[in-house]
């Protein structure tokens, strides 16, 4: 993300179709076009309680359908679009979207929360508030039915930061943090910062079974998070092993590819037609704790 987008880095960012790589210019150029000849669209993965096995949440993840290089992933173009700009209408594009699409859900009686993910740049916008209040708006979406995730390093600044975070508060907006443990925030800051939910960033999950040093690490988050009365959401559940460790230790809530991939918006509805559904148990007794 946004400790990434030092210029000497654009080789890393080059996008390969298997015919050689474009260059990043050339798909700023093409990320122009993208929103106008709707060659964006948004996944939704969902999140689900990890003792009920039910959904409590999705996560809008955004997709690139380029009409001749095909599907170009976030990891690519976001920093991209970080750079030059694009990210703005982008991600006001994104937050639209899935307010609308949630709007629909709830009066289809899906009860559900969409989480949206800012860049650091929208985050760091003075208008942001202005700019998701008017998507609420617009839309009919109840605040508190979106949640915003945000990362550890958005911005430099400690006190603008939290008076963002307390005005997204004020709006009514759940705030989580994604991808935490990679950052270089104090913790000693996350006590200060109205936030309800951190995500466990998915590098951690993955180890979990190879590195028993992640297995602490993960454990660590989750009480310091219940000491804080936040939630704990464990991202990138990839195996049963995994699942199993993360509810021994009372992680509340988790999303991966175990659980589900990340959905077209009509495959969600005809997967689960309402949120008591219990996620197809791929062997797990959900009930186990309940
Ligand atoms: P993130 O917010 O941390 O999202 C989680 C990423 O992990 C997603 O990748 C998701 O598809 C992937 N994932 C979910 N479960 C698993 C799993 O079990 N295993 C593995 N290996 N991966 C899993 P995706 O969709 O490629 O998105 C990558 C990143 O791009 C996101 O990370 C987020 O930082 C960014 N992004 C996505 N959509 C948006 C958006 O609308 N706006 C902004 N600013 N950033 C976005
Ligand atoms: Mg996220
Ligand atoms: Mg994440
Ligand atoms: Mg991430």
């Amino acid at each position: 993300r946004a400790k990434k987008l030092s210029g000497n880095n654009f080789k890393f960012y080059s996008y390969n179709d298997g015919e050689g790589s474009i260059n990043p210019l050339e798909l700023e150029m093409e990320l122009y076009k993208a929103i106008d000849q709707d060659q964006l669209f948004l996944q939704y993965q969902p999140k689900l309680n990890l003792n009920t096995g039910k959904i409590v949440g999705v996560e809008a993840l955004i997709r690139w359908e380029h009409p001749n290089l095909g599907l170009i992933p976030p990891g690519v173009f976001i920093p991209i679009a970080e750079e030059s700009g694009l990210i703005i209408p982008i991600g006001e594009w994104a937050l639209h979207v899935a307010c609308k699409q949630n709007k629909i859900w709830q009066e289809r009686g899906f009860n559900t929360v969409v989480s949206v993910n800012l860049s650091a740049i929208q985050f760091n916008q003075p208008n942001l508030i202005h700019t998701i209040k008017a998507v609420l708006q617009k839309t009919g979406l109840e605040p508190r039915f979106l949640e915003v995730e945000i990362t550890e390093s958005m911005t430099a600044d400690f006190e603008s930061t939290v008076s963002m975070l307390q005005e997204l508060k004020k709006i009514g907006v759940r705030i989580s943090i994604d991808d935490f443990g990679t950052g270089f925030s104090s913790l000693s800051y996350l006590k200060h910062f109205p936030v309800d939910i951190l995500k466990i960033d998915q590098s951690f999950v993955r180890k979990l079974h190879n590195n028993p040093n992640d297995g602490t690490i993960v454990k660590a988050i989750i009480s310091m998070a219940h000491n804080l009365n936040l939630k704990v959401v464990a991202e990138g559940i990839e195996t049963k092993e995994q699942l199993i460790f993360l509810q021994n230790h009372l992680c509340d809530e988790g999303q991966g590819f175990f659980l589900s991939k990340p959905l077209m918006a009509n495959e969600l509805e005809l997967k689960y037609s309402s949120i008591e559904q219990i996620v197809e148990d791929n062997g797990v007794p959900w009930d186990v704790k309940e």
